[in-house]
């Protein structure tokens, strides 16, 4: 605390990422990064905007990212006025809290969700209700839908709906028809659908963007595309949403994805192969560690997303979160009510996930 600190920093709550140690042989398990390596033609598009003398750096970047809008709308069945770029979908989704969700009538968000939402909400100011997900986690669509949508709804007026899906850190599902009552229930609310694990198992909302002018989905290269270190995500939605988006971001900062983040992300979203094979790695893997983590006793809720979240009935977590820890092995674990019992680790490599299951076996032993 400072005399120089303005108000609005003195009151703000910021966010803690998960750790990124600088220890060796660590084998990190907590912060939902991709285990296998970006698309070699990402690398090589980067390689090459380098060039021998990085003389294209000493240049700025296209401020609207054209080229990436064009790749995305492509890849999507969009048009690029249907496509917001930025600085990882962290940006993204700030600038969504700013252009879109601020209203008079609070926004509504699971309990049990990412927890950078309220953090944006201190920053813009912006007013929310937290909606208590049910007893398995799932999150019931009613519950978004002022009566009048839905016939059960037992939704409120809001300024806006915003919710992960698959859900983090639960990795729940909500299926796409429920999205589209959300949607249709509350024409005077933006929904936007934080699809940051969608690649790992569910369908996702995009063509929802076509039929609703209130949905906003938003994607990140962090996690399917193995690209967390080159920051990028995207929206898409009704090309007023987006227009709104980039009226933020043209008074906040013209150039937030620079040379090497354009050339690599458009090379990562035309690789499809690269991008199905590591998701697909990814997919088996989670389930082998499930049935792993059930048979040492584990109740593990169903995940679609390239991390699992369980609890032990017998064992503390925030315990078995240390002596893994002790182990050179590293989750996330979240000290918050309802979920303080559970851990939510990252799918790695088979290796990795033997490992971890292997050190588990012990600990509990
Ligand atoms: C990882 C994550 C993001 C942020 O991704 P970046 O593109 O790396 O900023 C957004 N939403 C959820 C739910 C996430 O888990």
């Amino acid at each position: 605390m400072s005399r120089f600190w303005s108000q609005v920093v003195r009151d703000l709550t910021p966010y803690v990422p998960g750790e990124q140690p600088k220890i060796a042989n660590l084998i990190k398990l907590n912060t939902n990064e991709n285990p296998y390596p970006p698309s070699p033609k990402a690398l090589a598009a980067i390689q090459a905007e380098l060039g021998d003398d990085a003389a294209r750096l000493r240049l700025y970047p296209d401020p609207n990212a054209d080229l990436l809008k064009q790749a995305v709308a492509r890849r999507y069945g969009a048009t690029p006025d249907q496509v917001f770029v930025g600085n990882g979908s962290d940006e993204v989704l700030a600038h969504a809290f700013q252009a879109l969700l601020k209203h008079d009538a609070p926004i509504l968000f699971p309990d049990i969700s990412y927890s950078f939402y309220p953090v944006y909400c201190g920053l813009y100011g912006v007013d929310y209700r937290t909606v208590p997900l049910a007893d398995d986690f799932s999150i019931d669509p009613a519950d978004y839908c002022p009566s009048g949508g839905l016939p059960s709804g037992r939704g409120q007026p809001n300024g806006g709906i915003i919710f992960p899906n698959p859900n983090a850190p639960t990795g729940r599902l909500l299926a796409l028809d429920a999205i589209a009552d959300i949607a249709r229930a509350n024409p005077d609310s933006v929904v936007v659908v934080d699809e940051a694990y969608i690649d790992f198992g569910g369908t996702t909302a995009i063509p929802l963007t076509r039929r609703f002018d209130n949905v906003l989905v938003v994607h990140t290269l962090s996690k399917s595309r193995s690209l967390a270190g080159l920051r990028v995500g995207y929206a898409i939605g009704h090309p007023a949403l987006i227009e709104a988006l980039e009226r933020v971001k043209n008074s906040f900062n013209s150039y937030p994805l620079d040379r090497l983040a354009i050339v690599g992300a458009v090379a990562a979203i035309e690789d499809d192969d690269w991008f199905a094979a590591c998701c697909g790695k990814v997919v088996t893997t989670r389930d082998a560690l499930t049935a792993d983590l059930a048979s040492l006793g584990f109740e593990v809720l169903p995940s679609a997303a390239n991390f699992i979240f369980a609890r032990h009935p017998q064992r503390d977590a925030a315990e078995l979160a240390k002596a893994l820890r002790e182990r050179s092995i590293i989750v996330r674990h979240f000290k918050l009510p309802r979920i303080e019992q559970f851990l939510r680790i990252t799918v790695g490599t088979d290796v990795e996930c033997q490992a971890l299951v292997a050190e588990l076996r012990a600990i509990l032993a």
